[in-house]
């Protein structure tokens, strides 16, 4: 059988990663974004700009390739959808339907009986402050957030009370977790009931931004196992194709909730390409082109640092111990708070 040739919605350090997984086992990946400066370009063996509705250059794209997928949820479902009808994109459109909209994401899980934070749906100022019981909570954009943007936390009823929300857009109040820890499970299945899983990975935001993840993560036996539980019954439900991830909150009682699901790779995963035989972005790319599952191996224990803004500049030209393995994104600008590369530290295990 002649390799397939795999599209990528989105050409950041997601698809950037995913092409250079897609290299070693000689898999060719033509990438699509509407970002001229798109890092992937670097990375994959052709890139398109374009932006997403332009139907002459979505037609090029898919010519050029066998199957899609994509890098961020964000794409609109009808684009997705269109493109499905012609080449098979993994994971499937519908899944990203539920998952990219924060209700019904939440509906999903709360329907198989998987524990997620309080939350109600607000549509006006009225429901905001007549919801005054999830204080302190974090109002949220129902579509379209990521790494804490569209986010207000309202600690106070005084807070709620000045908050002034622009309600052409949907919002989701939540209730905030006492946190004690975060924690990620990535899960790549393949087929009903296979699937690859990846033990749990320890995060700590700042700022809502991914900053460090580790494994192991330092978390009881009963929360290891009902996490993994919990990303298999996911990805079952979804009959999902493709890498996944759950994070997850532990709450300062050891109560597990899930927070939200990223139908695609993760940053928290990153340390899976140092860590273990197999990353989570080459079992994407088996996964979706139905290759060969290999049972996953842990090398190394490992740490990953998000490096953002200008906390690259440090790293670049620097020299690297043997267990240091540094990313560099290649983002032609460098901005405040962006991920513009990452360091991962191995240790044995
Ligand atoms: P994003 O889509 O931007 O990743 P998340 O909902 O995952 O948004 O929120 C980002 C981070 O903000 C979380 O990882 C967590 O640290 C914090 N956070 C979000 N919601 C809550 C909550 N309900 N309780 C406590 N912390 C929260
Ligand atoms: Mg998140």
């Amino acid at each position: 059988m002649v390799n397939p040739v795999v599209g990528i919605i989105g050409g950041g350090q997601l698809g950037s990663l995913l092409s250079v997984a897609a290299k070693k086992i000689n898999i060719k990946t033509v990438i699509i974004s509407d970002n001229i400066d798109s890092p992937a370009k670097n990375f994959s063996d052709e890139f398109i700009f374009a932006n997403y509705d332009d139907e002459n250059k979505i037609k090029e794209f898919i010519n050029k390739v066998d199957l899609v997928t994509f890098e961020f949820e964000n794409i609109p479902y009808k684009t997705l959808n269109n493109i499905n009808k012609t080449k098979k994109v993994l994971p499937n459109p519908e899944i990203n339907r539920i998952v990219q909209n924060r209700l019904t994401e939440k509906d999903f899980l709360n329907k198989i009986n998987i524990n997620t934070t309080n939350y109600v749906s607000v549509k006006n100022e009225r429901e905001l402050k007549s919801n005054n019981n999830l204080v302190p909570g974090i109002i949220k954009t129902c579509t379209m957030g990521y790494d804490g943007k569209g986010q207000y936390k309202v600690n106070s009823n005084k807070e709620l009370d000045s908050l002034k929300l622009d309600f052409t857009k949907e919002f989701i109040f939540e209730k905030v977790i006492n946190l004690k820890k975060e924690i990620s499970i990535i899960i790549t299945r393949f087929s009903k009931l296979q699937y690859e899983i990846y033990e749990p990975i320890e995060n700590i935001h700042e700022d809502q931004i991914l900053k460090y993840s580790k494994i192991p993560a330092d978390i009881s036996k009963s929360i290891q196992e009902k996490s993994k539980d919990w990303a298999i019954k996911i990805s079952e439900e979804l009959d999902y194709i493709g890498t996944l991830c759950v994070e997850y909150f532990i709450d300062k009682n050891d109560n597990l909730y899930v927070n939200e699901i990223a139908p695609r790779v993760h940053n928290s995963g990153h340390l899976t390409i140092n860590s273990h035989n197999i990353s989570q972005f080459e079992n994407h790319i088996r996964a979706i082109c139905g290759l060969e599952q290999i049972k996953i191996k842990k090398n190394f224990n490992a740490k990953m640092i998000n490096l953002l803004g200008d906390n690259i500049t440090a790293y670049r030209g620097k020299k690297f111990k043997d267990n240091e393995f540094f990313f560099d994104y290649l983002k032609k600008d460098i901005k405040k708070k962006r991920k513009m590369g990452h360091l991962t530290i191995t240790e044995k295990c």
